[in-house]
């Protein structure tokens, strides 16, 4: 073991399991070692870094920032996160956001919103929220709760309660719940990306907005992973059609710098008052100037091309050996591989490409902006490793 991974060891809390490859510098979807090894990113820090690793065009926004200022509290004006609020509302159709600085604090504020408005409209006692089996919300104790994965909460209990679980594409189950409880929220992924990148059936998404609609259900959409141009679509509700009231997003949106985002509706944009909600680093200014250079290129030209280069690594592989089957929209893809997906993800390494695993599936999220050539590359690499 090599000095670096030693002292992380030592001194890192153990909650991950680390590969052995130690990150030095990087450009575009490529990254080097500190033995100067290459090795194409498909994952993009878990879909984060959306246009790559330092970025031209991210890396000047966010510089430019830092040499004016870097953090006032929210106590005052600040120029960044009021213009990614006001591109965000207008790619959206959405009123207000409310900026975090991660994904579990994006649905924690979704839930604190669906909360309270249920209390006012509908009753102190309906404020349980429904969310789907195999999802994943976070790992704080309320998101852990949301979170329909039983084996992420057995050692944490308490956890948060008024969280109910029914499993994706049964509206059975789902009217059958509501009659039985009060429910103030139904929150869903459009596609589960921790749960093993599992969209939803259409005609279960367009049911479940309906129904949800008709019985002043308030629906919220986790875009945390799906979010920000990855399934070609700026959010991936767009895909299925839907009006969701509350949308969460973090990951990709701040290119790489952390950044959570809670986009309410007109309906819900007054909820939350005054000293209901609040956060030191939300809106930080660094976060959102390098965010406002992300959201400003998601336009129909780049979505159309996420969803180019999502067919055309669909059609290298598809039907290819070794291959059962692929999930996902643009890019964000689960390929159901014959060997375990752990290990293919292992031989990919060691032949310089690096790919991310989904339950039974390797899933790629590579930058949204990845040259076809690379692409291309690491998708063979893929490929001959599955056949193998
Ligand atoms: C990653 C993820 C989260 C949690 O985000 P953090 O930034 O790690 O808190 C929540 N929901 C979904 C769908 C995610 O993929």
């Amino acid at each position: 073991m090599t000095n670096l991974q030693q002292k992380d060891r030592q001194y890192i809390a153990s909650t991950y399991a680390r590969f052995p490859v130690e990150i030095a510098t990087g450009k575009g979807s490529e990254v080097y070692d500190t033995n100067g090894k290459r090795y194409i990113d498909m994952g993009s820090g878990i879909g984060v870094t959306s246009f790559g690793i330092a970025d031209d065009a991210w890396v000047a926004a966010v510089s430019a920032q830092l040499g004016r200022v870097q953090h006032m509290s929210n106590l005052y004006y600040t120029e960044p996160c009021a213009n990614l609020a006001e591109m965000l509302c207008e790619k959206t159709g959405m009123s207000k956001v409310f900026f975090s600085n991660s994904g579990a604090e994006a649905n924690e504020c979704a839930i604190k919103v669906a909360r309270k408005y249920a209390a006012e409209h509908k009753g102190a006692d309906c404020y349980t929220i429904v969310t789907l089996e195999n999802s994943f919300h976070g790992r704080t104790l309320t998101t852990l709760a949301a979170t329909g994965q039983d084996h992420y909460h057995e050692l944490f209990r308490p956890l948060t309660p008024g969280f109910v679980h029914v499993p994706a594409g049964d509206m059975d189950a789902l009217r059958a719940l509501c009659e039985s409880t009060k429910v103030a929220a139904v929150m869903i992924e459009c596609i589960r990306g921790e749960g093993g990148v599992l969209p939803l059936e259409a005609e279960y998404a367009k049911a479940l907005g309906e129904f949800v609609r008709e019985q002043d259900i308030l629906l919220i959409v986790d875009e945390v992973q799906t979010g920000n141009g990855r399934t070609g679509a700026m959010y991936a509700y767009m895909n299925f059609g839907l009006t969701p009231d509350i949308v969460s997003t973090a990951k990709g949106l701040g290119g790489g710098l952390p950044l959570g985002a809670t986009l309410l509706s007109a309906k819900v944009e007054n909820t939350l008052g005054f000293g209901d909600h609040g956060s030191t680093f939300g809106g930080n200014p660094i976060a959102c100037a390098g965010a406002c250079s992300v959201v400003s290129r998601i336009d129909d030209a780049l979505l159309a091309d996420v969803r180019r280069k999502g067919e055309l690594v669909r059609s290298m592989l598809q039907g290819a050996k070794g291959i059962e089957s692929i999930s996902g929209m643009g890019l964000m893809l689960g390929i159901k591989t014959e060997k375990p997906a752990g290990e293919v993800v292992r031989a990919c390494m060691a032949r310089g490409v690096l790919a991310l695993t989904a339950k039974d599936k390797v899933r790629l999220l590579p930058a949204l902006n990845i040259p076809d050539d690379i692409l291309a590359e690491a998708v063979s690499v893929i490929k001959e490793v599955c056949a193998q």
